[in-house]
Parts: structure tokens; C-alpha cells; sequence
């Protein structure tokens, strides 16, 4: 069967490093072979965001910039905001209906978020049907293929059980099997080496000047037993080097170097490493920047998305009903 990609991404903040190669490098890969769907998913945004919900268009709209700004082609790829298309809530509500309470519950993402996540009262049937909107997302498109990391395979897993309990129930085989697609993206630490998030404002964002990105990368954590410039380090246990590992896999074997000789010091190496970012992340500004200023040309895009991805959802939706209700 012809593979084609779903994936989504929500919409809660400015974009960093860390979605760059958790997500958008590979994406770029994936949308020149296979024909790929692009969701920025508000809906779930406000399922956790639902107190801060007049920030949620704003970062659609900033989260379509980065994207297209880092190489998401809309020309290619179906590129589109969930809630501009109410099909996925209808499709939903109908697998909503046959998902047994059971396994929502027992789901280890959803138990893991209301033990971690204590700012917010996640206690809500919204959220606890986070994993059924997130089928309804894939299955709208008949999307077999998922990039993913390994984390989310839980989620995967139950697509799959809605999907195939939807063809027992109705006794069809109208949904495929989805597949994940695990890619291995390189675990890259926040500036100050635990995990990087927005609320730990420990990450660098792809909008960020160049004033910022020096900033944050001599605010880097190096290794804890490199006291004196005189001191040799140990480059695996330091954060930089993790980065130019990432960004500058070239220069990676002169850090070793000149770390472990004592050649070069901390702020130097930073200071490198800071120009290295600058460089590649300058493309993605200016794009940025020219996006910004012609907001009615995303919008446009997005609107051109939204046609095409609506097109598709149409005729699923016009099965679907046929398949649960009848002919009528
Ligand atoms: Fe880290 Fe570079 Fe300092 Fe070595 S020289 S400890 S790699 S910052």
C-alpha cells in the first residue's frame, strides 16, 4: 500500500532547536518521498491550554511560519490547521462512542501528564480523550505511516485498537493498519542541561537573533570537572559538545581535541559554537522575518491547505457515515 505520512504538532510556543531535529529535519526528509499531511493541531493545544486559549492562534499562525520558514513545502505537502477542518471532530465523536473508558485510563501518557503536570487541572474528559482526537486525526486522512519517537508508540498502539475495533464493530475493514515510522532523532538537552522546554526557557527558538543565541550558548552547563582553562575536559560529559555533535558533526572531532588537550577554553568553544548557530539558523530567519511581515500570505497557504486536506476528510467522513448510520 502507498504510504502516506501523517503528523501534527501542537501549537503551544515558539519553536526551538529541539523540534528542528526532533521533528522538522526528518519531515523534510519524509515530504520529499512520500506524499505527507502537516497538522498544526489546536485542538489539542486547548485541551491542555484551555486557561491561555487566546494564545493559541497567535502560535498557529507563528508555528506555520517556522514551519514553512524551515523548508515545509506547502507546494508538496498538505500543510493545515486542525480546527479549520470539523471533520476530525465528527470522526471523533463517532470513534469516541466505541472506545472502551478502559483504555483511555490506562493509557501511560495520560497518567504520566496528571502526575507531571500540576499548574494546570487536567482532570477533564477533553484530555482524557486526547488519544481518540489523535486517531480521528490520522484515521481522517487514512494515514498509514507516523513519524514518531519511541515515547509515543503507546499512542500508535491505540489508534490502531480504535481503528480496528471501528472495523470489527461495523464489520469492515474500511481503516487501515497505521504504522509508526521511528526515527531516530538526536536527544539534545536544554542550554542548561535538563530536558529542554518552554517552561524552563532553557531552549534556543529558531526565531532567535543572533544577540539571543550568544546569550544562550554562553550560558551553556560545560563539564562540571573542568575548573581552569589549564584543566583537560571530557567532552562527552559536557553539553557543548552534544550541540556541535548535532549542528557541526565537521568540527566535532577539533572539540574533542581541543577539549581533552586543554587547547581551548570554555568561552571560546561557546563562542564558536554561538557563530555556528548564528550561520545556520540565518536562513531560517530571514524567511522567518519576510513571513512575519505578509501574515495574509500565511494565511493564504494555510487556507489552500486546509481545501486540500478538507477534500480528503469530505469523502472519508461521507464513507464513514455511510458505514455507521446507513445509506439512509
Ligand atoms: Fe565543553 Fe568545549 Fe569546554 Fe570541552 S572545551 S568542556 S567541549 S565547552
Amino acid at each position: 500500500m502507498k504510504k502516506t505520512v501523517f503528523s501534527a504538532m501542537r501549537p503551544t510556543g515558539k519553536l526551538h532547536l529541539g523540534h528542528l531535529v526532533g521533528a522538522l529535519r526528518n519531515w523534510l526528509e519524509l515530504q520529499e518521498k512520500y506524499p505527507c499531511i502537516f497538522a498544526i493541531v489546536d485542538w489539542h493545544a486547548l485541551m491542555g491550554e484551555y486557561e491561555q486559549s487566546q494564545e493559541i492562534s497567535e502560535n498557529v499562525l507563528d508555528m506555520a511560519i517556522d514551519w514553512i520558514a524551515c523548508g515545509i513545502d506547502p507546494n508538496k505537502t498538505v500543510l493545515f490547521v486542525q480546527s479549520h477542518v470539523p471533520e476530525h471532530l465528527e470522526l471523533h465523536m463517532i470513534l469516541a462512542c466505541l472506545t472502551p473508558l478502559g483504555w483511555l485510563e490506562r493509557n501511560p501518557t495520560y497518567k504520566e501528564q496528571l502526575r507531571e503536570i500540576t499548574t494546570r487541572d487536567l482532570q477533564t474528559y477533553g484530555f482524557l480523550g486526547y488519544p481518540v482526537l489523535q486517531a480521528a486525526d490520522i484515521l481522517l486522512y487514512k494515514a498509514n505511516t507516523v513519524p514518531i519517537g519511541e515515547d509515543q508508540l503507546p499512542h500508535i498502539e491505540l489508534t490502531r485498537e480504535i481503528a480496528r475495533r471501528f472495523n470489527h464493530v461495523y464489520k469492515t475493514d474500511f481503516f487501515p493498519d497505521c504504522e509508526a515510522l521511528l526515527t531516530q532523532t538526536p536527544r539534545l538537552l536544554g542550554v542548561d542541561g535538563r530536558k529542554m522546554s518552554k517552561s524552563y526557557q532553557n531552549a534556543i527558538n529558531l526565531a532567535a537573533s543572533a544577540e539571543e543565541i550568544k546569550k544562550k550558548t554562553g550560558g551553556m552547563f560545560t563539564d562540571p570537572k573542568r575548573i581552569k582553562l589549564s584543566d583537560p575536559g571530557h567532552p562527552q560529559e559536557c553539553n557543548v559538545y552534544s550541540y556541535y555533535n548535532v549542528f557541526a558533526a565537521s568540527k566535532a572531532r577539533d572539540v574533542y581535541e581541543w577539549c581533552t588537550k586543554a587547547q581551548k577554553g570554555c568561552t571560546e568553544c561557546k563562542a564558536i559554537l554561538s557563530n555556528t548557530l548564528v550561520d545556520q539558523l540565518a536562513g531560517i530567519r530571514e524567511k522567518r522575518a519576510i513571513l512575519a511581515q505578509n501574515k495574509a500570505r500565511v494565511k493564504e497557504i494555510l487556507d489552500a491547505g486546509r481545501k486540500r486536506a478538507q477534500k480528503i476528510a469530505q469523502e472519508t467522513m461521507r464513507e464513514v457515515r455511510e458505514i455507521v448510520f446507513g445509506k439512509g
